[in-house]
């Protein structure tokens, strides 16, 4: 058994379905297909959650008008039986009717997940149109876990057993990415944003895959984010605990949270191209060489938080653990940190939900100083001169070395 992910970006129209399904045909008879919500859809139910959650009636009106006339365009290109569809959007729509009730992540699960409903429903049908043993399979029923809204915990001794009991070998399973469902009562969860990586994760650790495969709009994990370089390498080949390393540190390509199960149980992760299917991309796998070339990961819109103990305390297990304390209740990641004998400094996202009310509970107990507008690069088997590289025209205000692995907190000279 073989599973494979498709994202947002590669169901984004007709063609993409098209595209996907010719993939799936020629490359995973035996497969289970994880597929996201079309396109940008995620982004678009998050405003109607919004919209809803505010009353705004005419935002609301206007938002689920284009969901629908963006889905209707790709199903008439394609052509099917779309009845499922049907029913989920009505469902949406009558849900959306009611009162809003319960926790404002709860209500976010419910609605959000429907993208990834409704993209599967959609992708179902068409192959099933073309005559390829195409079978649906609600995630929601399989991927058990705890009632964390927007942020599932995994029960994997139920999805194992969910799992297991109802994959077929028979026939290609389409399933969507990144929603599963708590116990009695059920209530639909979401594994986080970008999940859906996760989930093939999942799958493949329930089912002892043989391999997973992300296919993407680029050929592979690259060295950096073309998006910030020019002359990007192709990494060939990556062990588990780079891959984990760079994840975690915001390469974009692969969430987190996907590598574990996978190394667990040792199944190979490919990363390829799906804009050029027979391309090789990378591997991720065991490993007895790390990388050779430095990798490159940025991140922007970083802040600099310092605090410094009101009475001149100094910083220690006490004071540490109540500031972890408060970060872990709001929430919000460290990217980096760093103590001295008085002062602990740590850099996150600026994230406008959750930070104006963690600085106003920090100031209870620290003085705090804060600096926007930052960017955190972390350069993993680094050298002198890729750090002088990635600084030039900048000011550093931080760095932090490990063996293999340097973060720098800088910001552009002005
Ligand atoms: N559709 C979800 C998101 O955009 C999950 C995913 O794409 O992985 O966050
Ligand atoms: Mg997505």
């Amino acid at each position: 058994m073989k599973v494979f992910k498709f994202g947002g970006a590669s169901v984004k129209d007709a063609a993409g379905v098209r595209n996907l399904a010719a993939i799936v045909q020629n490359q995973g008879k035996q497969s289970v297909v994880v597929v996201s919500a079309m396109g940008k859809t995620t982004n678009a139910l998050e405003r109607i959650v919004r919209a809803y959650v505010d009353r705004q009636n005419n935002d609301l009106v206007a938002e689920l008008q284009s969901l629908r006339t963006y889905h209707d365009d790709i199903m008439q290109t394609l052509g099917g039986d779309f009845t499922a569809v049907r029913q989920t959007l009505a469902g949406l729509e009558t849900y959306l009717t009611q009162t809003p009730a319960g926790s404002y992540d709860e209500i976010y699960d419910q609605i959000v997940s429907l993208g990834e409903v409704i993209s599967t429903q959609i992708i179902a049908a068409y192959m099933i149109q073309q005559g390829i043993p195409a079978r649906w399979a609600d995630a929601r029923r399989l991927v058990r876990t705890d009632a964390t809204f927007r942020e599932g915990r995994v029960d994997w001794d139920a999805t194992g057993k969910a799992i297991s009991a109802s994959i077929v070998t028979d026939a290609i399973t389409i399933t969507q990415g990144f929603i599963g469902q708590t116990g009695s009562p059920d209530r639909t969860t979401t594994l986080g944003r970008e999940g859906s990586d996760y989930t093939a994760a999942i799958f493949a650790y329930c089912l002892d895959a043989e391999s997973v495969t992300i296919w993407k709009d680029v050929p592979g994990v690259l060295n950096a984010d073309p998006k910030w370089f020019d002359d990007t390498v192709l990494l060939e080949k990556l062990t588990y605990q780079d891959a984990i390393e760079l994840a975690y540190y915001g390469a974009t390509v692969i969430h987190p949270k996907t590598i574990k199960p996978l190394q667990n149980k040792n199944i190979p992760l490919y990363v390829r191209s799906f804009l050029q299917p027979n391309a090789p991309g990378t591997v991720i796998g065991t490993f007895d060489k790390h990388l050779s070339i430095p990798s490159f990961i940025f991140k922007i819109n970083q802040v600099l938080i310092s605090l410094h103990p009101n009475d001149f305390s100094f910083i220690a297990e006490d004071n540490l653990s109540r500031i972890f304390g408060r970060f872990a209740q709001l929430g919000v990641k460290i990217n980096l940190m760093q103590n001295t004998a008085i002062s602990f400094s740590v850099v996150v996202d600026n994230n406008p939900d959750r930070l104006p009310t963690l600085l106003e509970q920090l100031k209870q107990d620290f003085r705090v100083s804060y600096n926007d507008g930052l960017e955190l690069i972390t350069i993993r088997y680094y050298d002198q001169a890729t750090i002088d590289r990635v600084l030039v025209h900048k000011k550093l205000l931080l760095e932090q070395k490990s063996r293999y692995t340097v973060q720098l907190v800088a910001k552009d000279a002005v």
